[in-house]
C-alpha cells in the first residue's frame, strides 16, 4: 500500500527507498509550515518501519497492528514527545504549566501558557530508547514541534543523537531548521516539506471523495496545506465562520468610525467571554481578513499567484477597482500589526479599535 498522503511524493520515495535498501538514518527532521504534513509523514514512516506484512519493501499493509496503532499514536514502540501532551508510556504527569499572568493592560488571565518540552521528558524518553523494541522492529521517537523544547531539553537530546542506540529512529518536526540548534540539525537528515501546488492538493482532495467544487474551494483556502484542507472539509462550521468574517470586513469598509468601534467592542472580555476566547476569536478574524487583503493585493498588482479566497473573486475584484493600491498595502500592514499586538498580549479591544481607524473607508458602499 502506498503511504496514503496528499503530495510530498519525493519525500515518500526517499524514505521508502532508504528503508528498502536498509539505509535508514538514525534521525530525521521534517520541516515546513503548519498543517503541511510533517507529522503525518513521520507517522507513515514509523508505520513503514514497523509494518508486519509490507506488500513490498518500504511500503505498508495498512492492516497489521503496527499499521492500525501507529496513526493513533498508541503503538508501544512509538514514543511521542510534545509540549503539554502526556505519553502514558513515558509516565509523565503533566508538563503544561499555566501561569497566572498579567497583560499589558492590567487584566488578569488564566490561560497565559508557558510551556516547553522539558529535559525530564527527554530523559524519560532516553530510558525507553535504551531498551530493545517491545514488539516492532524499530523503536521510534516522535518529537513534535521541537522548537518548543527548552535549551536543556535540546542539549539532552544531543547525547542521544551523538550515541545512537541500534534499532532506534528519531523523528523531529519543526517549522524550520533555523528554529533549532545547528548541532541538532546537523545530526538529522532534513526533509523540507513545502506547501503543495494548488492543483496537486485539489486532485488529492478529489481522490479522497471530496466533490470537485468543494475541492477547488478548499485547496484555494488551504494555501497548499493538506492538513488544513482536510480539517476544513471535516468542519463545515469553520467555513461558515470564515464567510461571516469576510462579510463583516466588506461591510465595515463602508461604515463610519462609531459603527466600527461598535464592532471592536465585541472584542471586550466579559463574564461570558473569557479573554482567552476573545483573543482566539480576534486571531481568527484577523487571519481571515489578512488572507483577503493579500488576495486583493495580488489582484491590484496583477501578480499571477493564486489566491486563498477563490469563491470571493468577484467581490475582491470590485474592491480592488474601488481602492487605491497604497490603501491595500496599508490595510495589509495594519492587519499584520494588530495580529502581532494580539500575539504579544496587548489589549484586544484597543488593538481592534486602532485597526478600525486604519482600515480604508469606501464611501460608495
Ligand atoms: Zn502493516
Amino acid at each position: 500500500m502506498a503511504w496514503d498522503m496528499i503530495g510530498h511524493q519525493w519525500a515518500i520515495n526517499l524514505l521508502s527507498q532508504q528503508l528498502a535498501n536498509r539505509k535508514v538514518r538514525h534521525a530525521y527532521l521534517f520541516t515546513g509550515p503548519d498543517a503541511v504534513g510533517k507529522r503525518t509523514l513521520a507517522l507513515r514512516f514509523a508505520q513503514a518501519l514497523n509494518c508486519e506484512a509490507p506488500p513490498a519493501p518500504g511500503e505498508t499493509c495498512g492492516e497489521c497492528r503496527a499499521c492500525r496503532m501507529i496513526p493513533t499514536m498508541k503503538y508501544p514502540d512509538l514514543h511521542v514527545v510534545e509540549v503539554g501532551k502526556l505519553d502514558s508510556k513515558l509516565e509523565i504527569k503533566s508538563d503544561l504549566h499555566i501561569v497566572k499572568g498579567k497583560y499589558r493592560d492590567g487584566t488578569q488571565d488564566i490561560n497565559r501558557v508557558s510551556s516547553k518540552v522539558k529535559v525530564k521528558q527527554i530523559r524519560l524518553l532516553q530510558r525507553k530508547l535504551a531498551l530493545a523494541p517491545y514488539e516492532g522492529r524499530w523503536r521510534v521517537a516522535l518529537l513534535l514541534r521541537f522548537w518548543e523544547a527548552s535549551s536543556n531539553a535540546a542539549n539532552a537530546l544531543l547525547k542521544t543523537l551523538e550515541e545512537p542506540a541500534p534499532q532506534v529512529v528519531l523523528l523531529l518536526t519543526a517549522r524550520s531548521a533555523e528554529s533549532l540548534f545547528p548541532t541538532i540539525v546537523s545530526r538529522c537528515e532534513v526533509i523540507p516539506l513545502r506547501a503543495l501546488a494548488r492543483a496537486e492538493l485539489e486532485a488529492g482532495l478529489v481522490a479522497r471523495g471530496i466533490s470537485d467544487d468543494r475541492a477547488n474551494l478548499l485547496s484555494g483556502l488551504a494555501a497548499g496545506r493538506p492538513g488544513w484542507a482536510l480539517q476544513l472539509a471535516k468542519d463545515p462550521e469553520q467555513l461558515e465562520r470564515r464567510a461571516a468574517l469576510l462579510e463583516d470586513l466588506f461591510s465595515l469598509l463602508g461604515k463610519n468610525r462609531g459603527e466600527r468601534f461598535n464592532y471592536a467592542a465585541m472584542f471586550k472580555p466579559s463574564k461570558r467571554k473569557s479573554l482567552h476566547k476573545v483573543r482566539e476569536r480576534a486571531v481568527e478574524t484577523l487571519e481571515t481578513w489578512l488572507s483577503l487583503w493579500r488576495d486583493v493585493m495580488i489582484i491590484v498588482f496583477g501578480a499571477r499567484a493564486s489566491g486563498q479566497n477563490p469563491d470571493r473573486r468577484s467581490d475582491m475584484e470590485r474592491l480592488a477597482s474601488d481602492i487605491d493600491p497604497v490603501q491595500v498595502v496599508n490595510a495589509v500592514q495594519a492587519t499584520r500589526r494588530t495580529l502581532q499586538a494580539i500575539h504579544q498580549y496587548s489589549n484586544v479591544q484597543l488593538a481592534m479599535e486602532t485597526l478600525m481607524l486604519d482600515l480604508p473607508r469606501l464611501s460608495n458602499r
